[in-house]
């Protein structure tokens, strides 16, 4: 692919301090176009900056909108690594199969990945916990209110440094199950990473959040009656000696995370269970002592451990609100490889190389 670099000319200063999840962003943005003709072409590197639509450009009216999400991380020698990139890579393009949006080819994607952190490789932070944040995103531009799949789309990478994501370190959340709202259902756009998909699920957060608890515990759409998701991250239960999880079969979001989590406790000796775990038992599990840990996971905070589970007038605590041996084992084994501390023997992370 052929990319045009155009670097800011007023390079911003860098932050210092704590850094609070998206609210600083770097000098430079990569573009992309795609038309019938041209297919995807106009690769570019050009200083960050506002963009001017058509306000009838159909992503405003009818969503057609994907997205993604990794980190770059900086290791003790001042390399920066990616963690599995091609992931993110065939999710994106499985998102935009589902929404009629042009898909991206694999390498394609990762390449502007890597071009557009390596020119902002100097907004990589180095402090304990922080990283930099790259969103991929993708929607339609034509103009037209028409209800029909757009014949423009535009792609784009912006860049964020972020901090740790529990600023006072690893804390357990409290989880608030939801039987009311859904966030997806079977045919549905659940498995697609679709702006779409959090406007419906944040009337769910709002609700918990009034309500005193951090994260919603999403049930699925047709019985409200099996396990799927906490917030936007997957959900894993110890009970026993087992680990289950949701199966990704459509309404889960097959997380990175929780794929590498799932190789980790494999090779930990653990044995994990795919199967729809329904909330009842989940309960019961709880209150008999027989769960002993859950966490959440996402790339946003890794492993999330969670300390209370409330359904229908009734709350568990979990490991007694305290963070369990497992979810802290699963959380540094990934955080090392991640930052290089730790041998990477699944080749899971990826140098970003300096270009001359
Ligand atoms: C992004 C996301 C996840 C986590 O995926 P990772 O690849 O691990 O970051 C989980 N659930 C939802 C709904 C998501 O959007």
């Amino acid at each position: 692919m052929k990319i045009r670099i155009e670097r800011s000319s007023s390079p911003q200063n860098k932050p210092e301090g704590p850094l609070s999840f998206g609210r600083y962003y770097t000098d430079s943005m990569f573009q992309m176009d795609w038309n019938p003709e041209q297919g995807w072409h106009d690769a570019r590197i050009t200083p960050y900056a506002p963009l001017t639509l058509d306000p009838s450009a159909m992503v405003f009216h009818y969503a057609q909108e994907t997205f993604e999400g990794l980190k770059a991380y900086r290791t003790e020698d001042d390399r920066i690594l990616l963690f599995r990139p091609e992931m993110n890579a065939r999710r994106f393009a499985q998102s935009n199969r589902r929404l009629c949006m042009p898909e991206l080819p694999e390498d394609g994607f990762i390449e502007a990945v890597q071009s557009l952190v390596d020119v902002d490789r100097d907004w990589v932070p180095s402090g304990e916990g922080q990283s930099l944040y790259i969103r991929p995103f993708c929607f339609a531009t034509q103009a037209g209110i028409g209800a029909h799949p757009a014949q423009t789309y535009r792609f784009l990478i912006i860049l964020s440094p972020v901090g740790a994501y529990y600023a006072g370190g690893l804390s357990p959340v409290k989880i608030y199950v939801e039987d009311e709202y859904i966030r997806a259902a079977p045919g549905g756009t659940g498995f697609a990473k679709c702006g779409g998909n959090y406007a419906g699920a944040f009337a769910a957060q709002e609700k918990a959040e009034k309500l005193g608890y951090d994260q919603v515990l999403w049930l699925d759409g047709v019985e409200r009656k099996y396990v799927e998701e906490v917030g936007a991250m997957n959900v894993m239960f110890l009970i026993g000696d087992t680990v289950v999880t949701a199966p990704t079969e459509g309404t889960v979001l097959p997380g990175v995370t929780r794929d590498s989590v799932i190789q980790l406790l494999k090779e930990k000796g653990y044995t994990v269970e795919e199967r729809h775990l329904a909330i009842e038992e989940l309960m019961s599990a709880a209150a008999s002592g027989e769960l002993k840990e859950a966490w959440g996971t996402g790339t946003a905070a890794v492993i999330a451990p969670i300390g209370e589970l409330y359904y229908r007038g009734q709350s568990c605590f979990v490991n007694d609100q305290q963070i369990g041996t497992l979810t802290m084992d699963l959380y540094t084994t990934l955080t090392d490889l991640q930052w290089g501390r730790r041998h990477d023997c699944y080749q899971w992370t990826h140098q970003v190389s300096e270009r001359k």
